[in-house]
Protein backbone atom coordinates (compact mmCIF):
# COMPACT_ATOMS: atom_id res chain seq x y z
CA UNK A 1 0.00 0.00 0.00
CA UNK A 2 1.28 3.59 -1.00
CA UNK A 3 0.03 6.90 -1.22
CA UNK A 4 1.50 6.90 -4.26
CA UNK A 5 -1.24 4.47 -6.18
CA UNK A 6 -4.20 5.34 -7.89
CA UNK A 7 -7.63 4.50 -5.95
CA UNK A 8 -8.24 1.81 -8.08
CA UNK A 9 -4.80 -0.02 -7.22
CA UNK A 10 -5.89 -0.53 -3.72
CA UNK A 11 -8.94 -2.53 -3.90
CA UNK A 12 -7.57 -4.89 -7.11
CA UNK A 13 -7.36 -8.70 -6.16
CA UNK A 14 -4.51 -9.62 -9.12
CA UNK A 15 -4.83 -13.03 -10.54
CA UNK A 16 -1.82 -15.57 -8.60
CA UNK A 17 -0.29 -17.83 -11.74
CA UNK A 18 1.08 -21.16 -11.27
CA UNK A 19 4.40 -20.87 -10.23
CA UNK A 20 7.48 -21.23 -12.28
CA UNK A 21 10.11 -22.30 -9.71
CA UNK A 22 13.81 -23.49 -10.54
CA UNK A 23 14.03 -26.70 -9.17
CA UNK A 24 16.73 -29.51 -9.48
CA UNK A 25 14.62 -32.82 -11.44
CA UNK A 26 11.23 -30.30 -10.74
CA UNK A 27 8.38 -32.29 -12.77
CA UNK A 28 6.16 -29.29 -13.66
CA UNK A 29 2.86 -30.57 -13.55
CA UNK A 30 0.54 -27.31 -12.51
CA UNK A 31 0.16 -25.03 -15.86
CA UNK A 32 -0.83 -26.80 -18.57
CA UNK A 33 1.61 -26.65 -20.52
CA UNK A 34 2.58 -29.02 -23.56
CA UNK A 35 5.42 -31.12 -22.21
CA UNK A 36 6.18 -31.51 -26.14
CA UNK A 37 8.60 -28.25 -27.24
CA UNK A 38 7.19 -25.82 -30.58
CA UNK A 39 8.41 -28.19 -33.64
CA UNK A 40 11.23 -27.22 -35.71
CA UNK A 41 9.67 -25.16 -38.69
CA UNK A 42 8.56 -22.96 -35.50
CA UNK A 43 11.82 -22.64 -34.25
CA UNK A 44 13.55 -22.08 -37.72
CA UNK A 45 10.99 -19.01 -38.49
CA UNK A 46 11.51 -17.37 -35.20
CA UNK A 47 15.45 -17.64 -36.05
CA UNK A 48 14.78 -16.28 -39.61
CA UNK A 49 12.99 -13.48 -38.24
CA UNK A 50 15.89 -12.59 -35.73
CA UNK A 51 17.92 -12.46 -38.35
CA UNK A 52 15.73 -9.89 -40.42
CA UNK A 53 16.75 -7.47 -37.55
CA UNK A 54 14.46 -6.12 -34.92
CA UNK A 55 15.17 -2.73 -35.74
CA UNK A 56 11.85 -1.99 -37.19
CA UNK A 57 8.52 -2.27 -35.35
CA UNK A 58 6.14 -4.96 -36.31
CA UNK A 59 2.99 -4.86 -38.23
CA UNK A 60 0.33 -3.26 -36.06
CA UNK A 61 -2.50 -5.06 -37.32
CA UNK A 62 -0.30 -8.66 -37.70
CA UNK A 63 -1.98 -8.66 -40.73
CA UNK A 64 -0.14 -12.06 -42.60
CA UNK A 65 -1.07 -14.38 -39.11
CA UNK A 66 -4.46 -13.37 -39.06
CA UNK A 67 -4.99 -14.14 -42.69
CA UNK A 68 -2.71 -17.31 -42.00
CA UNK A 69 -5.15 -18.54 -39.30
CA UNK A 70 -8.57 -16.92 -40.71
CA UNK A 71 -7.65 -19.51 -43.61
CA UNK A 72 -7.34 -22.58 -41.73
CA UNK A 73 -10.74 -21.68 -40.00
CA UNK A 74 -12.07 -21.09 -43.46
CA UNK A 75 -12.49 -17.19 -42.56
CA UNK A 76 -11.88 -13.91 -43.17
CA UNK A 77 -8.93 -12.17 -41.73
CA UNK A 78 -11.60 -10.04 -40.47
CA UNK A 79 -12.77 -12.25 -38.26
CA UNK A 80 -9.70 -12.42 -36.69
CA UNK A 81 -8.11 -10.78 -33.75
CA UNK A 82 -4.54 -11.39 -32.37
CA UNK A 83 -3.21 -10.54 -29.11
CA UNK A 84 -0.28 -10.84 -25.86
CA UNK A 85 -1.41 -14.54 -25.35
CA UNK A 86 -5.07 -15.09 -24.85
CA UNK A 87 -5.12 -13.28 -21.06
CA UNK A 88 -4.79 -10.06 -22.86
CA UNK A 89 -7.33 -10.99 -25.60
CA UNK A 90 -9.58 -12.11 -22.79
CA UNK A 91 -8.97 -8.46 -20.58
CA UNK A 92 -10.10 -6.62 -24.41
CA UNK A 93 -12.83 -8.68 -24.10
CA UNK A 94 -14.53 -7.94 -21.22
CA UNK A 95 -13.31 -4.32 -21.41
CA UNK A 96 -14.93 -3.89 -24.85
CA UNK A 97 -17.64 -6.54 -25.19
CA UNK A 98 -18.76 -7.84 -21.63
CA UNK A 99 -19.61 -4.60 -19.37
CA UNK A 100 -23.62 -4.29 -19.75
CA UNK A 101 -26.74 -3.23 -17.68
CA UNK A 102 -27.10 -6.80 -16.83
CA UNK A 103 -24.58 -9.03 -14.75
CA UNK A 104 -21.84 -11.18 -16.73
CA UNK A 105 -22.19 -14.76 -15.57
CA UNK A 106 -20.18 -17.54 -15.72
CA UNK A 107 -19.69 -20.58 -13.70
CA UNK A 108 -18.56 -20.24 -9.95
CA UNK A 109 -15.81 -23.38 -10.69
CA UNK A 110 -14.24 -21.74 -13.64
CA UNK A 111 -11.06 -19.80 -14.76
CA UNK A 112 -9.91 -17.75 -12.04
CA UNK A 113 -8.47 -14.95 -14.41
CA UNK A 114 -12.58 -13.76 -14.92
CA UNK A 115 -13.53 -12.39 -11.43
CA UNK A 116 -9.73 -10.28 -11.41
CA UNK A 117 -11.21 -8.54 -14.67
CA UNK A 118 -14.10 -7.58 -13.69
CA UNK A 119 -12.77 -5.70 -10.62
CA UNK A 120 -10.48 -4.38 -13.05
CA UNK A 121 -12.75 -3.19 -15.28
CA UNK A 122 -15.39 -2.57 -12.57
CA UNK A 123 -17.92 -5.17 -13.86
CA UNK A 124 -20.64 -6.56 -12.23
CA UNK A 125 -20.74 -10.41 -12.59
CA UNK A 126 -22.85 -13.31 -11.17
CA UNK A 127 -21.78 -16.81 -11.21
CA UNK A 128 -23.68 -20.16 -11.87
CA UNK A 129 -23.21 -23.23 -9.78
CA UNK A 130 -21.90 -26.17 -11.46
CA UNK A 131 -23.97 -29.27 -10.79
CA UNK A 132 -22.74 -32.05 -8.42
CA UNK A 133 -21.10 -33.54 -10.79
CA UNK A 134 -19.09 -30.45 -11.32
CA UNK A 135 -20.42 -29.92 -14.64
CA UNK A 136 -21.80 -26.91 -16.83
CA UNK A 137 -25.47 -26.56 -17.12
CA UNK A 138 -26.63 -24.13 -19.67
CA UNK A 139 -30.54 -23.71 -18.84
CA UNK A 140 -28.86 -22.47 -15.17
CA UNK A 141 -27.74 -19.42 -16.76
CA UNK A 142 -30.93 -16.88 -16.25
CA UNK A 143 -32.20 -14.53 -18.96
CA UNK A 144 -31.35 -11.71 -17.73
CA UNK A 145 -27.56 -11.86 -18.39
CA UNK A 146 -25.97 -9.12 -19.78
CA UNK A 147 -23.26 -11.16 -21.03
CA UNK A 148 -21.78 -14.86 -20.68
CA UNK A 149 -18.53 -16.24 -20.34
CA UNK A 150 -17.44 -19.97 -20.12
CA UNK A 151 -14.53 -21.73 -21.14
CA UNK A 152 -15.34 -25.22 -23.09
CA UNK A 153 -13.69 -27.60 -22.01
CA UNK A 154 -13.94 -25.94 -19.15
CA UNK A 155 -10.84 -25.27 -16.23
CA UNK A 156 -10.17 -26.48 -13.78
CA UNK A 157 -12.50 -29.51 -14.36
CA UNK A 158 -11.98 -30.31 -17.94
CA UNK A 159 -15.29 -31.28 -18.74
CA UNK A 160 -16.65 -30.16 -22.06
CA UNK A 161 -19.95 -29.42 -23.54
CA UNK A 162 -20.99 -30.48 -27.23
CA UNK A 163 -21.03 -27.61 -30.07
CA UNK A 164 -24.76 -28.25 -29.89
CA UNK A 165 -25.37 -26.96 -25.87
CA UNK A 166 -23.15 -23.93 -26.86
CA UNK A 167 -25.64 -23.43 -29.23
CA UNK A 168 -28.90 -23.80 -26.99
CA UNK A 169 -27.32 -21.26 -25.07
CA UNK A 170 -27.16 -18.99 -27.63
CA UNK A 171 -30.84 -19.01 -28.79
CA UNK A 172 -31.45 -18.59 -25.36
CA UNK A 173 -29.73 -15.28 -24.92
CA UNK A 174 -29.62 -13.68 -28.65
CA UNK A 175 -29.29 -10.27 -26.92
CA UNK A 176 -25.84 -10.95 -25.13
CA UNK A 177 -22.53 -11.58 -25.91
CA UNK A 178 -21.43 -14.73 -25.54
CA UNK A 179 -16.94 -15.34 -24.85
CA UNK A 180 -16.35 -19.41 -25.49
CA UNK A 181 -13.04 -19.92 -23.93
CA UNK A 182 -11.50 -22.60 -25.82
CA UNK A 183 -7.99 -22.29 -24.37
CA UNK A 184 -8.04 -26.61 -24.10
CA UNK A 185 -10.30 -27.35 -27.15
CA UNK A 186 -8.08 -29.21 -28.98
CA UNK A 187 -7.42 -31.94 -26.71
CA UNK A 188 -11.26 -32.97 -27.34
CA UNK A 189 -13.38 -30.75 -27.38
CA UNK A 190 -15.85 -28.98 -30.28
CA UNK A 191 -15.28 -25.73 -31.47
CA UNK A 192 -17.58 -23.41 -31.69
CA UNK A 193 -15.95 -21.41 -34.66
CA UNK A 194 -18.93 -22.52 -37.28
CA UNK A 195 -21.71 -21.43 -35.19
CA UNK A 196 -19.77 -17.57 -35.50
CA UNK A 197 -21.49 -17.40 -39.68
CA UNK A 198 -24.96 -17.71 -37.46
CA UNK A 199 -24.45 -15.96 -34.59
CA UNK A 200 -23.70 -12.54 -34.45
CA UNK A 201 -22.83 -12.73 -30.64
CA UNK A 202 -20.80 -15.07 -30.11
CA UNK A 203 -16.75 -14.66 -29.54
CA UNK A 204 -14.24 -17.75 -29.53
CA UNK A 205 -11.00 -17.09 -27.77
CA UNK A 206 -8.21 -19.78 -28.29
CA UNK A 207 -4.79 -19.84 -27.48
CA UNK A 208 -1.01 -21.16 -28.57
CA UNK A 209 -0.06 -21.87 -25.25
CA UNK A 210 -1.57 -25.48 -24.63
CA UNK A 211 -2.03 -27.56 -27.85
CA UNK A 212 0.38 -25.40 -30.08
CA UNK A 213 3.15 -25.28 -26.82
CA UNK A 214 3.93 -21.66 -27.30
CA UNK A 215 3.20 -20.17 -24.08
CA UNK A 216 6.82 -18.76 -23.90
CA UNK A 217 5.72 -16.81 -26.74
CA UNK A 218 2.30 -15.20 -25.75
CA UNK A 219 -0.06 -15.44 -28.95
CA UNK A 220 -4.00 -15.31 -27.91
CA UNK A 221 -6.96 -14.96 -30.79
CA UNK A 222 -10.40 -14.12 -30.90
CA UNK A 223 -12.89 -15.24 -33.73
CA UNK A 224 -15.83 -13.35 -34.20
CA UNK A 225 -18.56 -11.64 -36.42
CA UNK A 226 -17.01 -8.87 -37.54
CA UNK A 227 -18.72 -5.40 -34.96
CA UNK A 228 -17.43 -8.10 -31.87
CA UNK A 229 -13.41 -8.31 -33.77
CA UNK A 230 -13.75 -4.08 -34.18
CA UNK A 231 -14.83 -3.67 -30.41
CA UNK A 232 -11.61 -6.01 -29.96
CA UNK A 233 -9.45 -3.66 -32.30
CA UNK A 234 -10.69 -0.33 -30.43
CA UNK A 235 -9.86 -1.41 -26.93
CA UNK A 236 -6.16 -2.56 -28.30
CA UNK A 237 -5.55 0.30 -30.31
CA UNK A 238 -6.43 2.32 -27.05
CA UNK A 239 -3.86 0.64 -25.05
CA UNK A 240 -1.02 -0.74 -27.08
CA UNK A 241 -0.95 -0.96 -31.34
CA UNK A 242 2.07 -3.37 -31.17
CA UNK A 243 1.30 -6.66 -28.90
CA UNK A 244 2.85 -9.30 -30.51
CA UNK A 245 5.71 -8.52 -31.73
CA UNK A 246 7.89 -10.03 -34.77
CA UNK A 247 9.22 -13.15 -33.08
CA UNK A 248 5.49 -14.17 -31.88
CA UNK A 249 4.06 -13.49 -35.64
CA UNK A 250 6.60 -15.41 -37.52
CA UNK A 251 6.29 -18.73 -34.83
CA UNK A 252 2.49 -18.64 -34.28
CA UNK A 253 2.38 -18.14 -38.51
CA UNK A 254 4.90 -21.04 -39.07
CA UNK A 255 2.81 -22.67 -36.15
CA UNK A 256 -0.51 -22.90 -38.29
CA UNK A 257 1.82 -23.81 -40.96
CA UNK A 258 2.48 -26.94 -39.51
CA UNK A 259 -0.25 -29.47 -39.17
CA UNK A 260 1.62 -32.53 -39.13
CA UNK A 261 3.41 -31.94 -35.77
CA UNK A 262 0.47 -30.38 -34.01
CA UNK A 263 -1.89 -33.35 -34.73
CA UNK A 264 1.00 -35.66 -33.69
CA UNK A 265 2.35 -33.51 -30.28
CA UNK A 266 -2.10 -33.40 -29.39
CA UNK A 267 -2.61 -37.07 -30.27
CA UNK A 268 0.26 -38.12 -27.78
CA UNK A 269 -1.11 -35.53 -25.15
CA UNK A 270 -4.52 -37.37 -25.31
CA UNK A 271 -3.42 -40.76 -25.10
CA UNK A 272 -0.97 -40.09 -22.05
CA UNK A 273 -4.16 -38.65 -20.59
CA UNK A 274 -5.50 -42.09 -20.84
CA UNK A 275 -2.69 -43.49 -19.28
CA UNK A 276 -3.21 -40.75 -16.64
CA UNK A 277 -6.83 -41.38 -15.90
CA UNK A 278 -6.28 -45.15 -15.74
CA UNK A 279 -3.83 -45.18 -13.36
CA UNK A 280 -5.21 -42.47 -10.92
CA UNK A 281 -8.63 -44.86 -10.95
CA UNK A 282 -6.56 -47.83 -10.35
CA UNK A 283 -5.86 -45.59 -7.40
CA UNK A 284 -9.07 -45.35 -5.72
CA UNK A 285 -8.77 -41.74 -7.34
CA UNK A 286 -12.00 -39.85 -8.69
CA UNK A 287 -12.30 -37.44 -11.72
CA UNK A 288 -14.96 -35.79 -13.98
CA UNK A 289 -13.82 -37.58 -17.50
CA UNK A 290 -11.72 -35.13 -19.10
CA UNK A 291 -11.16 -33.15 -22.88
CA UNK A 292 -8.45 -30.88 -21.35
CA UNK A 293 -4.45 -31.69 -21.38
CA UNK A 294 -5.01 -31.88 -17.10
CA UNK A 295 -7.57 -34.03 -14.98
CA UNK A 296 -8.81 -32.56 -12.02
CA UNK A 297 -8.57 -35.81 -9.48
CA UNK A 298 -9.44 -36.20 -5.62
CA UNK A 299 -8.91 -39.38 -3.77
CA UNK A 300 -12.06 -39.88 -1.20
CA UNK A 301 -9.84 -40.93 1.89
CA UNK A 302 -7.16 -37.78 1.95
CA UNK A 303 -6.82 -34.22 1.90
CA UNK A 304 -5.75 -32.30 -1.43
CA UNK A 305 -3.55 -30.23 0.76
CA UNK A 306 -1.57 -33.43 1.95
CA UNK A 307 -1.20 -34.23 -1.43
CA UNK A 308 -0.36 -31.78 -2.82
CA UNK A 309 2.68 -31.37 -0.12
CA UNK A 310 3.88 -34.79 -0.42
CA UNK A 311 3.94 -34.57 -4.52
CA UNK A 312 5.61 -31.02 -3.82
CA UNK A 313 8.41 -32.97 -0.92
CA UNK A 314 8.89 -35.14 -4.02
CA UNK A 315 9.56 -32.04 -6.69
CA UNK A 316 6.77 -32.98 -8.22
CA UNK A 317 4.18 -30.05 -8.37
CA UNK A 318 0.66 -29.65 -9.16
CA UNK A 319 -2.59 -27.56 -8.83
CA UNK A 320 -4.46 -26.94 -6.17
CA UNK A 321 -7.12 -24.29 -5.65
CA UNK A 322 -7.97 -23.42 -2.14
CA UNK A 323 -11.88 -22.67 -2.81
CA UNK A 324 -15.02 -24.32 -1.50
CA UNK A 325 -16.11 -27.25 -3.03
CA UNK A 326 -12.91 -27.69 -4.69
CA UNK A 327 -9.89 -27.84 -2.24
CA UNK A 328 -9.41 -31.32 -2.23
CA UNK A 329 -8.63 -31.69 -5.98
CA UNK A 330 -5.53 -32.16 -7.63
CA UNK A 331 -5.37 -30.43 -11.53
CA UNK A 332 -2.65 -32.27 -12.84
CA UNK A 333 -1.27 -31.49 -16.23
CA UNK A 334 -0.92 -33.97 -18.65
CA UNK A 335 2.65 -34.96 -19.31
CA UNK A 336 4.78 -37.37 -21.18
CA UNK A 337 3.83 -41.03 -20.35
CA UNK A 338 7.32 -41.17 -18.54
CA UNK A 339 6.24 -38.13 -16.59
CA UNK A 340 3.11 -39.40 -16.05
CA UNK A 341 4.75 -42.83 -14.73
CA UNK A 342 6.85 -40.94 -11.89
CA UNK A 343 3.79 -38.73 -10.86
CA UNK A 344 1.46 -41.82 -10.49
CA UNK A 345 4.82 -43.58 -8.67
CA UNK A 346 5.05 -41.09 -6.29
CA UNK A 347 1.57 -41.11 -5.40
CA UNK A 348 1.55 -44.40 -4.64
CA UNK A 349 4.26 -44.50 -2.34
CA UNK A 350 2.06 -41.68 -0.72
CA UNK A 351 -1.19 -43.48 -0.44
CA UNK A 352 1.22 -46.45 1.26
CA UNK A 353 2.68 -44.20 3.57
CA UNK A 354 -0.45 -42.38 4.39
CA UNK A 355 -2.18 -45.62 5.14
C1 LIG B 1 -4.25 -21.05 -20.07
C2 LIG B 1 -5.59 -20.37 -20.18
C3 LIG B 1 -5.73 -19.10 -20.74
C4 LIG B 1 -4.54 -18.20 -21.00
O1 LIG B 1 -3.74 -18.54 -21.98
P1 LIG B 1 -2.60 -17.56 -22.49
O2 LIG B 1 -2.88 -17.49 -23.95
O3 LIG B 1 -1.33 -18.25 -22.17
O4 LIG B 1 -2.72 -16.22 -21.83
C5 LIG B 1 -6.99 -18.59 -20.94
N1 LIG B 1 -8.08 -19.26 -20.55
C6 LIG B 1 -8.00 -20.46 -19.96
C7 LIG B 1 -9.23 -21.15 -19.54
C8 LIG B 1 -6.75 -21.04 -19.75
O5 LIG B 1 -6.65 -22.20 -19.11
Amino acid sequence: MSRFWSPIVRDLTPYVPGEQPRLEGLLKLNTNENPYGPGPHVLAAIKAEVEDGLRLYPDPTAERLRATIAAYHGLDAGNVFVGNGSDEVLAHTFKGLLQHEGPLLFPDITYSFYPVYCGLFGIAYRTVPLDAALQVQIEDFAPDAGAIILPNPNAPTGSVLPREAIERLLLAHPQAVIVIDEAYVDFGGESAIPLIARHPNLLVVQTLSKARSLAGLRVGLAFGDRPLIEALERVKDSFNSYPLDRLAQAGARAAYEDVAWFEDSRAKVIASRRRLEVGLLALGFEMPPSAANFVFARHPRHEGAMLAAALRARAIIVRRFDKPRIADYLRITVGTDAEVDRLLAALEEILAEAG
